[in-house]
């Protein structure tokens, strides 16, 4: 295997990296309940590989409510979110993955390789759930949730933030998404990145590789495995 080569790996957070659980998505209800009167149909609603902004403007167009009025009132409710979810979190920590603390140590140890996030999450979200996870400080930088209008805009905010934050110009084929939905090898193959899916999340194996991931991983506990998966 050639570690030489500078590679930049973007890791997703939720289902990939930890999962924050019912304490997450509690925040997530009672701050839309409080600033929208409904959390509308949150309990069917399939959250993963989505972003934040647009999982809000979604569950509250569905209940009734006008765009204008969600738009209106996102960033509250986004905030009010944060607020909960970090006091949630002061007292319960999110569950690490399987092998996620161990790949992330073999990596940032390797010259060249920057570690960085493309997460759903907006970059207030992200700290909070990475800083109580004792994972935060592993990554250089990230492509947050209210970036695009969809996560496949986020390949090339990575991109470009990686070009400032390091002074190189990675190409996408010197990238590696790491994540656990189908939005996430969908938005990796968008900028022509490797992708390594695991299925540590809600979306099964099969259905990882039929959105086209390169590798698909139970998990991450085969340091060896994951580490040949991600560095190709
Ligand atoms: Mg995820």
């Amino acid at each position: 295997m050639t570690t030489s080569e500078s590679r930049l790996i973007l890791f997703d957070i939720d289902g990939t990296l930890i999962s924050s659980g019912p304490v997450a998505l509690a925040a997530f209800s009672s701050a839309l309940l409080d600033t929208f009167g409904t959390a509308g149909d949150i309990q069917n609603y399939r959250f993963e590989g989505r972003l934040d902004p647009i999982i809000v403007l979604e569950l509250m167009t569905a209940a009734g409510l006008p765009r204008a009025t969600v738009e209106k009132r996102l960033p509250s409710a986004l905030a009010l979110y944060l607020d909960r979810l970090e006091r949630a979190l002061s007292d319960s920590s999110p569950r690490l993955k399987p092998g996620v603390r161990e790949i992330l140590d073999d990596l940032s140890a390797r010259p060249g390789i920057v570690n960085a996030l493309l997460t759903g999450n907006v970059e207030r979200g992200a700290r909070i759930k990475l800083t109580a996870a004792g994972l935060w400080d592993y990554f250089a930088f990230g492509a947050w949730g209210d970036e695009g209008p969809t996560r496949n805009d986020l390949g090339p905010v990575a991109l470009r933030r990686a070009r400032e934050k390091t002074g190189k110009a990675f190409l996408g084929k010197e990238s590696v998404v790491v994540g656990d939905s189908r939005h996430d090898v969908l938005c990796g193959k968008a900028i022509g990145a490797r992708v390594v899916a695991v299925a540590t999340g809600r979306t099964g194996a099969s259905e990882l590789e039929a959105a086209g991931a390169d590798v698909v991983l139970t998990d991450l506990s085969d340091l060896s495995i994951a580490r040949e998966a991600i560095l190709g």
